[in-house]
């Protein structure tokens, strides 16, 4: 049984898996622990308490004196647990493709292969940034850059910076560059910061709620999405109440100076970032030939529809709710455990 990816989504499997009694090796590409965790800008900041950040079996103990843990903390917790747990991570291994071989799939990397009779993929999205096609893009003359390429705001000091994005992505990264470059935040439609006293924890609360009505049948509630789209952060809450976070709506084009909007409004920049998310990092995969038309590979919970043996965990709500999150992707790992330990014999 190979699981790839040794992120959260990865340890949470391998923490039921073991429990299950299920003979597991966990592969990912990373030098270290924490998956997209230490790649993250400095001063992001969890969006839930501590407590409601944890994976299965241990409580992230909080952060010293702050309520919404910073991301070495994250690093420091998953560096620990997959310790804990004995979770069997080799690194670095890059996965190349996963293949039918008779009953087994062969799963070939840059350092061997493994041959299993079942597969977790468990590759996040980080790796895979997401940009939209605007016209005029390649004419522009300064930097163009994505949430991934953000390290922290002395990068933008003086700079003329407009920071593309309604999402929490978005607005964090707007709120750090507020008092350091010359901002114009650009959202396709205003922004929706949810109330101040909401946050993580909530939104799981929501996605759970949507769960369950999903389970039986009821009304789809909206889950998340009801919410609203940004937690107000403490550094969020700081600059939209400093009245830094005043969005402009999404430009049409950008020229050689910067964007363009419908009105001939020209803003000048030195760079765009574009926080405009992220897609499933799956061409591992590709050799299967699962994908639908929206790169996205159909699922039954966790089991890839027209490929039983492969489990999918931890991209987006389409491996189950919330599985996306440190709290969320526990109960999603502990089902695709407990299948595969149940067909296994
Ligand atoms: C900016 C941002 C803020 C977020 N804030 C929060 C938050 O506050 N709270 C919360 O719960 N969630 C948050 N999330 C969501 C989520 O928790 C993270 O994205 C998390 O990193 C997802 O974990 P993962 O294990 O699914 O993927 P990853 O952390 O990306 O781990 C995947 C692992 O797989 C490896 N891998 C990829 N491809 C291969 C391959 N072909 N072969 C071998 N290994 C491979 C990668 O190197 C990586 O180590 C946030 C996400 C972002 C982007």
């Amino acid at each position: 049984m190979v699981v790839i990816g040794g992120g959260q989504a990865g340890l949470a499997a391998g923490y039921h898996l073991r429990r299950a009694g299920v003979d597991f090796v966990v592969l990912d590409s990373q030098q270290a622990p924490g998956g997209a965790w230490p790649h993250m800008w400095e001063s992001l900041r969890l969006f839930s308490p501590a407590a409601y950040s944890s994976l299965p079996g241990r409580l992230m103990p909080p952060q010293g004196g702050r309520t919404y843990p910073g991301t070495e903390h994250v690093v420091a917790y998953l560096t620990d647990y997959e310790r804990r747990y004995d979770l069997r991570v080799v690194r670095p291994v890059h996965v190349t493709g996963v293949h039918r071989d008779g009953g087994r799939l062969r799963v070939a990397s840059d350092t061997g292969t493994w041959s299993a009779r079942f597969v977790i993929s468990a590759t996040g999205t980080w790796w895979r940034p997401f940009l939209p096609a605007v016209p005029g893009s390649e004419t522009f003359t300064g930097r163009q850059l994505h949430t991934v390429d953000h390290r922290r705001p002395e990068d933008f000091t003086g700079e003329q910076v407009v920071v593309v994005g309604g999402g929490n992505s978005g607005a964090q990264i707007a709120a750090d560059l507020a008092g350091h470059a010359d901002l114009t935040w650009v959202t396709r439609r205003p922004p929706r910061f949810l109330a101040d006293d909401i946050d993580g924890r909530a939104l799981f609360d929501a996605a759970s709620a949507r769960r369950r009505a999903l389970d039986h049948g009821d009304t789809d509630t909206g889950g998340v999405a009801s919410l609203g789209d940004i937690v107000a952060t403490p550094a969020v809450r700081e600059a939209r109440d400093a009245g830094l976070l005043k969005a402009q709506p999404m430009f049409t084009r950008l020229d050689a100076d910067g964007p363009v909007w419908a009105d001939g409004t020209i803003v000048r920049a030195d760079a765009v970032i574009w926080c405009t998310g992220f897609r499933p990092a799956l061409s591992h995969l590709s050799p299967l030939g699962l994908r639908d038309r929206n790169g996205h590979i159909p699922t039954d919970g966790t089991r890839a529809l027209a490929e039983p043996r492969l489990h999918l965990l931890g991209y987006g709500d389409w491996t189950g709710p919330a599985s996306a999150t440190l709290i969320g992707v526990g109960r999603p790992a502990r089902d695709a455990a407990r299948e595969i330990a149940r067909q296994l014999s």
